[in-house]
């Protein structure tokens, strides 16, 4: 069985992202910025954004943390993503969710500009992506498909099965998936028979939410199987497949952690500098 090591890949990827930014730099006289607005004090949002600005420092990108209070504004939050979004310095710009009740979440993701939206989430480049266009991807899916892509480059024919449908992962995946000509099965809360849609997949993806959902028997031999869950538990952090079981039948499977996870920040480095070689293009 392969273990997909994600932080190997997303190590790999940052180098190529260092000598991207170093061109990049050659031929324009400036590098791609990465603007992340903060707000509040969620302990995990605050370690997310410092590593994020720390990847962003090594790969050469410039890089700008903006903080508000849990209080902040929504109006005041608008304006600055209105300001940044006229700043020719600001490549990509992304507000870490989730984001205080008082201010709207899709308000501020329309606020972005579709050309700066790092995470994709804008619905300009979800409409651009289920239309197979070129857009900013969301960076988790985006990262378990450039780790598909590393165990089996030609993808064409191959059943593919997305556990969860949400517009953060599971979604995206699935136009990914579409768009490498495999025949994608969405499976969510309501599937009748997951086992049995599971066990068709000669790729699954699983983005849940639920401890070790994925079992064994539910995966075909050699299939492919990617575990974007996170679950905190008694027995420490686990994914949504049950590692143990699947690592006897799978062809390849990503721990966690140290699977998707390091994919993540990679590919939202990835993102900001896709924005920024576009807008040289316009
Ligand atoms: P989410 O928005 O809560 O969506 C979960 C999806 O799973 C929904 O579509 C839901 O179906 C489906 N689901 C729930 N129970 C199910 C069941 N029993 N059988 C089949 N499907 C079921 O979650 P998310 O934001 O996509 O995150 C999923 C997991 O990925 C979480 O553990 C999260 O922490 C993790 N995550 C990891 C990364 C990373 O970097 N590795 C990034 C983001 C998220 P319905 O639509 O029918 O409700």
């Amino acid at each position: 069985m392969i273990l997909i090591d994600g932080k190997k890949a997303a190590a790999e990827l940052r180098e190529e992202l260092k000598k991207e930014v170093a061109e990049l730099k050659n031929k324009h006289n400036k590098v791609p910025g990465l603007t992340v607005i903060l707000i509040g004090e969620l302990a995990p949002s605050k370690i997310y954004v410092k590593n994020k600005e720390k990847s962003a420092i090594e790969v050469g990108l410039k890089s700008e943390i903006i903080r508000y209070p849990e209080t902040v504004e929504e109006k005041t939050v608008l304006e600055k993503i209105d300001e940044l979004n006229n700043d020719d310095a600001v490549s990509g710009i992304l507000v870490q969710l989730p984001l205080p009740k008082h201010i709207d979440k899709q308000k501020v993701i329309e606020a972005i500009s579709p050309g700066k939206d790092v995470d994709g989430f804008h619905p300009m480049n979800v409409g651009n992506l289920s239309s197979g266009y070129d857009s900013s991807v969301p960076c988790t899916p985006l990262g378990c498909y450039l780790l598909i892509k590393k165990i089996e480059p030609n993808l064409s024919g191959k059943k593919a099965v997305v556990v969860g449908r949400s517009n953060l992962n599971g979604k995206p995946m699935t136009q990914l998936l579409l768009k490498e000509n495999c025949t994608v099965t969405i499976t969510h809360s309501k599937t009748d028979d997951l086992k049995g849609e599971c066990l068709k997949g000669d790729i699954i993806v699983a983005a849940v939410g639920i401890p070790e959902l994925v079992k064994g028997n539910w995966v075909k031999k050699d299939a492919i199987v990617i575990d974007v869950g996170i679950n905190k538990t008694e027995k420490g952090i686990v994914g949504d497949v049950d590692f143990d079981e699947v690592s006897k039948v799978a062809k390849a499977l990503t721990p966690v952690p140290g699977g998707v996870g390091p994919m993540t920040i990679a590919c939202l480095l990835k993102n900001t500098i896709e924005c920024f070689k576009r807008s040289q293009k316009n």
